[in-house]
């Protein structure tokens, strides 16, 4: 997230949980039977740990990577941030699950460094949702996204709520209704729309913000800290 407008999505439990039961289907409908699932941090924990339990599965395994950006190098490297346990995914069939995939890239590096670290069975890929401008094309995908936007998933909620807020406000007071009336104009969060998925919200995401020491309160309003 980096330019000032753009095009946000606020999801729900219950949408990101059919979701679940989508991929869950998908899986079951093409016979294959993962011994583990592998979930990509962060965003493929709440997927991968609902398909464990979709899937009858007792093992979840976690990884993370990072990608590195600009300053000290240039381009994209993936980095392995948490590893995969050694002996995790030796020899078993593994499901690798993420939210959503934008580039594709963290989940072509997650299979290429499964297959050449851990000697695993096959490795498939399954994500939540697809943006159709990814260069990946995962085994199982709950929902085909075309047209590109920020998904805020209800499992970080706040910390994208934070980071909007904190891009809204400036040196200029703004109430609630002002920065109710920016979020809906520059990252297209309909108000109405987020009342209904996250009633009663906004008065945390503000104390939430300035505990944060991204807003501050003054001149009968919010102003960016
Ligand atoms: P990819 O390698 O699939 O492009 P990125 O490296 O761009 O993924 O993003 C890594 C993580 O950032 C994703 O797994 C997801 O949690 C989050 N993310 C990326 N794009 C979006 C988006 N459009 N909406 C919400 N979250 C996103």
């Amino acid at each position: 997230m980096q330019e000032d407008h753009f095009k946000c999505k606020l999801t729900t439990w219950d949408y990101i949980y059919d979701l679940c039961l989508d991929v869950a289907d998908q899986v079951k409908d093409s016979g294959y039977g993962p011994d583990v699932i592998v979930a990509l941090a962060r965003g493929g924990w709440f997927p991968g740990r609902v398909l464990c339990d979709l899937l009858g599965l007792d093992d979840l395994e976690s990884l993370k990577i990072e990608h590195y950006v600009g300053t000290a190098r240039t381009g994209e490297d993936p980095h392995i941030r948490y590893p995969v346990a050694p002996d995790a995914v030796e020899g078993k069939d593994v499901l690798v699950v993420d939210d959503i995939t934008d580039t594709g890239k963290s989940l072509s590096w997650a299979v290429d460094h499964i297959e050449e670290e851990h000697s695993p069975g096959r490795v498939d890929t399954a994500v939540l949702q697809f943006l159709e401008s990814s260069t990946a094309s995962p085994g199982y995908v709950g929902e085909v996204l075309d047209e590109w936007a920020w998904i805020i998933y209800p499992w970080n909620f706040i910390e994208d709520m934070v980071d909007l807020v904190g891009r809204v406000l400036g040196d200029e007071p703004l109430d609630m209704g002002g920065v109710r009336r920016e979020l809906r104009e520059r990252f297209e969060l309909d108000g109405l729309w987020f009342e209904v998925a996250q009633p009663n919200r906004m008065e945390e995401v503000m104390e939430e913000a300035e505990r944060r020491g991204v807003a501050t309160r003054g001149g009968g309003g919010w102003l960016r800290a």
